[in-house]
């Protein structure tokens, strides 16, 4: 059937006009980009296949490595206003409750530069959405899903589909950052004439909930992050909003069918299940369960992070480039890394297919370690007895101070995202 056609966007871009990039997918990576790119000089096409005001999602961590980005492009205090900043993280046994490690948080800020922030993914995206559309450059275009695209020496054509019509696009270059199943990526293997190697089940389900702060004891209100370790699961809370709800993340084992139609946030978790798992787990733990009526779903899924994340004027960047598991809680933070390396290697003037292989030279070891260690986490933290017995000990022998330099590789604000970029790291 061939699609009614009309146009959305411009032709080729004169060479006295700025730069034009067209991003596809307007979720933290895709928003932080066309922000980051728009302060740059360029001239930006955001598409959305959704409305891109749904309050989709659930607590996310921002860690210093993300946060010195978001202060860089001034939302520090937006954000602030809309998020929490953490105490410590408090790890408990989860059998018994009992103390492994307490990791102050309260210095975050003068340890690794910038502060570690908790906030709902709705409000960091509305604070992203509200400063990229602020910009002069920045067109947005919801409901537009990507279909199409191709690529001259000269610039990309790119069709998409807008109420059953065919919209299409010429810009510089193309910018996936369309999430973990990508159109993107498959089609840009399609080109290059390889196959797509598609999201992998990682064997966890993630269950998530958001509880009303005032139906849990206020032990579990406090402003920290808990984190129950126990076999084949951990789960881990914190409150959002003012304190107002608790937002609790349960990981248990588990393989799960790999549905490529399933909308992820739209499959409920049966509350009776969730309790019988957690039944012999620190009565903490099990008052949060049953205060939590509505559960949501997740099968975690990764992506390979490839070797190289351009192709001429076409390239990947955050969960299309990189999906992991959440156990350093870091997607979101390296999808916010990625879209500052981008603007500061697409400085307008430069060749582009130069500048986009810069970024993914610049990118790719620093978020392949990150996915690696993400990894290893998720064995750690889902260790079974004898194993999880020495990972105990050695959470009490290490100590606070030991257990937080672990992580300077990764938050630390100035050694972190802009490892291997040849600018010298100007303002965005
Ligand atoms: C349980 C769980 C907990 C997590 N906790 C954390 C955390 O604490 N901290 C952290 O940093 N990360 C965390 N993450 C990871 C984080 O949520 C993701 O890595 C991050 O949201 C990825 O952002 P993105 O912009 O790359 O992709 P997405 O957020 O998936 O955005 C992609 C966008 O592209 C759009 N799109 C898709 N296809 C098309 C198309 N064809 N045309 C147009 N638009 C399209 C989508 O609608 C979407 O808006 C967690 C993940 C899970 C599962």
């Amino acid at each position: 059937m061939r699609l009614p056609r009309r146009e959305g966007g411009s032709s080729l871009t004169p060479l006295s006009e700025p730069p034009h990039a067209l991003i596809a997918g307007a979720g933290i990576g895709g928003l932080t980009a066309a922000l980051a790119l728009a302060r740059r000089g360029w001239r930006i096409t955001l598409i959305e296949r959704r409305d891109g005001h749904e309050d989709i999602g659930a607590g996310l961590q921002i860690s210093p490595n993300a946060s010195a980005i978001l202060r860089d492009l001034g939302l520090l205090p937006k954000l602030i206003e809309a998020s929490l900043a953490p105490e410590a993280v408090h790890i408990h046994r989860a059998r018994d409750g009992a103390t492994l490690a307490r990791l102050p948080l309260i210095d975050a800020e003068s340890r690794w530069g910038a502060p570690y922030l908790y906030a709902h993914r709705a409000d960091l995206i509305r604070v992203l959405r509200e400063a990229a559309l602020a910009e002069p450059g920045v067109a947005f275009h919801p409901q537009t899903a990507l279909a199409g695209f191709d690529q001259t020496s000269h610039g990309v054509t790119v069709a998409a589909l807008r109420d059953a019509m065919r919209v299409s696009f010429s810009a510089d270059c193309l910018i996936g950052a369309d999430g973990v199943r990508s159109f993107v990526r498959a089609r840009n293997a399609a080109l290059q004439g390889k196959a797509d190697d598609l999201p992998k089940l990682a064997h966890y389900v993630a269950w998530r909930a958001l509880v009303p702060a005032d139906r849990v004891a206020a032990a579990l209100r406090a402003p920290e992050s808990a984190l129950w370790l126990g076999a084949g699961a951990h789960l881990v809370h914190y409150p959002l909003r003012g304190g107002s709800v608790i937002n609790v993340v349960a990981v248990i084992d588990a393989v799960w069918p790999l549905d490529d139609k399933a909308d992820l946030w739209s499959q409920p978790g049966d509350p009776a299940f969730i309790a019988t798992r957690f039944a012999r787990w620190a009565a903490p733990v099990r008052d949060l369960v049953a205060a939590a009526g509505d559960w949501r779903l997740w099968p975690l899924v990764e992506r390979r992070t490839p070797a190289h994340w351009n192709n001429g004027r076409i390239a990947l960047l955050g969960d299309a480039a990189h999906a992991m598991v959440p156990f350093l809680a870091q997607g979101a933070a390296q999808a916010i890394e990625d879209a500052a390396a981008l603007a500061a290697q697409l400085v307008p003037g430069r060749d582009v297919p130069a500048a986009l292989a810069a970024y993914s030279a610049a990118r790719t070891a620093r978020a392949g370690r990150v996915q690696s260690e993400s990894r290893l986490q998720a064995r750690r933290y889902h260790l079974r007895w004898p194993a999880s017995r020495v990972r105990d000990a050695a959470l009490r022998a290490l100590g606070p101070a030991r257990l937080l330099g672990r992580y300077d590789w990764l938050y630390g604000a100035k050694t972190a995202w802009n490892t291997g970029m040849a600018e010298a790291n100007p303002p965005i």
